[in-house]
């Protein structure tokens, strides 16, 4: 087989290329050496495997959990097999204290914690920040952050909920002690961000979507950059009855990829504190 891909290849390069006796010797050598080489590469690499340039660097994954719902609490048992870390952004009057069974509760959010799992703020009552008065901003932010230092945490990530910042907003959560502040749109974000209080994440996850559609996410973007998934119920339907949810299984089968991809080199998997703080 070598030698006939040597002989087409070296065939092509003579009838085009007018060679005299010496280049079409010399063409041939290049032929074989360029065929050998695709061997070698071929079964390093394995059938079906995608060749990945060794200088290209891995995309980067971030699995963010926002609002602290208590379909969540299947999540720690999920990533820990599979040896992932995600961060969980918690609405801090939220935490069901016995009257919301909506939201994990603190023991839940502990543990994720203890496992690794970086705990980030999502202000005190989820509401629409910047049609607050800026003292009110500083109390649902500032105030979120003390709520779940008092829990035990040192949280230096949040998320605007729904989205919504403007640059009052930016000032707070800088001046609240977090190290960044993440949006709720934007789509692939650079390395480093452009702005760590308006870090970029993918479309949040919906029942729209496929764990096909997730990896295609990831392959579009360019060697180095940083994918930001949002989920937000997993399982369901749950008491929020919204579009804003993945089922176990298809969230499963996008872990069992991240943790493929993750074991090939191809991406790495970070929370957002170990990309901005
Ligand atoms: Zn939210």
């Amino acid at each position: 087989m070598k030698t006939n891909a040597s002989t087409t290849v070296a065939g092509e390069t003579l009838k085009g290329g007018r060679m005299t006796g010496r280049e079409s010797i010399v063409a041939l050598r290049g032929a074989r050496i360029g065929v050998a080489l695709l061997a070698v590469a071929s079964a390093l690499l394995g059938p079906g495997a995608v060749p990945v340039g060794a200088a290209a660097p891995p995309r980067i994954v971030t699995l963010s959990f926002d609002d602290g719902r208590a379909s969540q609490g299947v999540v720690d048992g999920l990533l820990r097999p599979r040896h992932l870390r995600g961060t969980f952004f918690i609405i801090s009057r939220s935490v069901n204290t016995g009257d919301d069974p909506d939201s994990l509760s603190w023991d839940q959010i502990r543990r994720l914690a203890r496992d690794g799992d970086e705990i980030g703020g999502h202000t005190r009552t989820h509401p629409h920040l910047p049609t607050l008065s800026r003292a009110a901003q500083v109390d649902e932010i500032c105030g979120g952050r003390r709520d779940l230092m008092a829990q035990g945490f040192r949280p230096v990530s949040f998320a605007y909920p729904y989205g919504e910042y403007d640059a009052t907003t930016e000032g707070v959560v800088r001046q609240c002690g977090y190290g960044n502040g993440r949006a709720a749109q934007g789509g692939v974000e650079d390395v480093p961000a452009a702005d760590r209080f308006a870090v970029r994440t993918l479309e949040n996850v919906t029942m729209a979507d496929t764990p096909a559609s997730l990896e295609a996410q990831t392959w579009a973007a360019k060697p180095g950059q940083w994918l930001n998934y949002v989920f937000h119920d997993i399982g369901g339907p749950t008491a929020f009855n919204d579009e804003y949810r993945i089922t176990a299984k298809d969230f499963t089968t996008f872990l069992d990829w991240v943790r493929h991809q993750r074991d090939a080199g191809r991406i790495v998997v970070r929370t957002v504190g170990q990309m901005v703080h």
